[in-house]
């Protein structure tokens, strides 16, 4: 199943994407509450989904699918490439870094170049979704704990990123951290380790990679992660970028105001957002 959440009103509401409609859910919970409860609510989804109806999906505009998520956790130097671009060894041990709630954007909404900033970048990424809590979970069963993943674009801005020894704050500005279009659930989208996934600016490819790629995967990811902390529905994991980024070409090429950048992952549909000076 495909979950959006859209705008309505003032308000946010969740709906299931069938081919170009969108069938409202009718329930007023949020995507969190709705990851949470899903054993109980997803026949009554199926079943509403089956009915058809709903709205053209071009009609609405949709938000982030989930807007605050509990926690954003995101690896670093996961792809042999990008590690080779970043002149950097492959680290033996997995390197995260967060980023906070407040950087979530909606998937096809304008992405801000900060005040006094002028190396904002793209990192194209498939992004995990927790659904339900879960500490020591080993990596044998961590995908029970997936509920469903999206595209997430893990924008940056470099000179932050490399001012000091950890990258947070870099990586947590306002509108940096878009997702979407939708979140479809794990069942879905089969093996999380064999989507293509692509960014590219005003049309010109600049990633291109699969998830087979992944330096850790996903399993190995949810173990090490939830050797520290609880995961809870809807805490959001970035599971790395592949090469390309604007910072590793020659020369470097960082994003500016009227960029258009697209990121696509297999199975999962694209998001693209045009770079804004902050206003
Ligand atoms: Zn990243």
């Amino acid at each position: 199943m495909k979950l959006a959440a859209y705008h309505h009103g003032d308000t946010v509401r969740t709906g299931i994407v069938v081919n170009d409609r969108l069938i409202d859910t009718g329930l007023a919970s949020s995507m969190i509450d709705l990851i949470a409860h899903w054993p109980a609510m997803k026949d009554n989804l199926a079943a509403k989904a089956a009915a058809g109806g709903g709205v053209p999906l071009a009609s609405v505009k949709l938000a982030a699918p989930i807007e605050r998520p509990g926690k954003i956790w995101a690896i670093g130097l996961n792809y042999a490439d990008h590690i080779a671009e970043s002149k950097m060894e492959t680290p033996q041990r997995q390197v995260w870094f967060t980023k906070a709630q407040t950087s979530i954007n909606g998937p096809f909404d304008p992405i801000q170049i900060a005040r006094g900033t002028a190396t904002a970048d793209y990192e194209v990424e498939l992004v995990a979704v927790i659904g339900k809590r879960g500490k020591h979970i080993p990596a044998a069963q961590a995908a029970d704990y997936v509920f469903g993943y999206c595209v997430g674009n893990d924008v940056t801005e470099r000179m932050w990123q490399h001012a000091g020894p950890q990258w947070s704050l870099g990586k947590s500005f306002d509108t940096h951290a878009p997702i979407g279009p939708w979140l479809t659930t794990a069942d879905e989208v089969g093996d999380p380790h064999a989507l293509n996934l692509s960014c590219s600016v005003n049309g010109e490819p600049r990633q291109q990679s699969n998830t087979r790629h992944l330096v850790f995967n996903l399993w190995q990811q949810i173990e090490h992660l939830s050797t520290a902390m609880t995961l809870e529905p809807g805490d959001l994991i970035f599971t790395g970028t592949p090469g390309g980024v604007g910072a590793a070409m020659d020369p470097r090429q960082f994003l500016k105001p009227g960029d258009v950048v697209r990121c696509e992952v297999e199975r999962l549909g694209h998001i693209e957002g045009t770079m804004v000076a902050e206003p």
